[in-house]
């Protein structure tokens, strides 16, 4: 994918344009050219990312989700609740992983941008002027690598691939279809998660 192409596909699925989806964007493309690693189909890459949720950055992950292919639904990317604009990309198959994450200095001023401030007072993200944002994210495309990204060496990083389930039974107390490798047997009956609950 060409990246313009990629960037415009990033936005479309974040919802809005702001800064720190393109910034995991970068992030995602710099850890998969530091591992040598295509943008994952199924499970190659597995993202363990640190960024957390109810800040100020959350987009970034959704960048880095764009560049990678690592997504909820194929349960390749899981999240550390640490609020810390990092993350690891796992090579599952070559066994590798490198960690990247935000320069501290470029973090911190970037949180000083008029785009923050407009946020901070409420504005949703689609609602910042464009010519506020406009600078903000040719900025983050074009800033150097090195001035915004810490990319580690890669490491090793032993990987076991699980067991996907393809069967199904129907639950006892429902009625449901539920994977069988998720049904709870109880007083004799096979529940699902959410009739095990009290
Ligand atoms: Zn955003
Ligand atoms: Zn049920």
């Amino acid at each position: 994918m060409e990246f313009q192409e990629l960037f415009d596909m990033a936005v479309r699925f974040h919802g809005h344009r702001c800064p720190a989806m393109p910034m995991g964007l970068r992030a995602g493309l710099a850890a998969m050219k530091a591992l040598d690693v295509a943008r994952a189909q199924d499970k190659e890459l597995h993202v363990i990312s640190e960024t957390g949720m109810g800040h100020a950055a959350g987009c970034f992950l959704d960048g880095i989700m764009a560049a990678t292919g690592c997504t909820y639904g194929k349960s390749n990317i899981e999240k550390r609740y640490w609020n810390k604009m990092a993350f690891t990309l796992v090579d599952t198959k070559g066994g590798r992983a490198v960690r990247v994450s935000l320069k501290p200095e470029f973090f911190e001023q970037a949180l000083k941008s008029p785009f923050v401030q407009h946020r901070r007072q409420g504005v949703p993200p689609q609602d910042v002027p464009v010519e506020i944002l406009t600078p903000l994210l040719d900025r983050v495309m074009s800033i150097p690598q090195d001035a915004f990204l810490n990319v580690s060496e890669p490491f090793d990083y032993p990987w076991k691939a699980g067991q996907a389930c393809f069967d199904v039974v129907r639950c006892d107390g429902c009625g449901e279809t539920v994977f069988t490798n998720a049904v709870t047997k109880k007083h004799g009956k096979l529940l699902c998660g959410g009739c095990v609950r009290p």
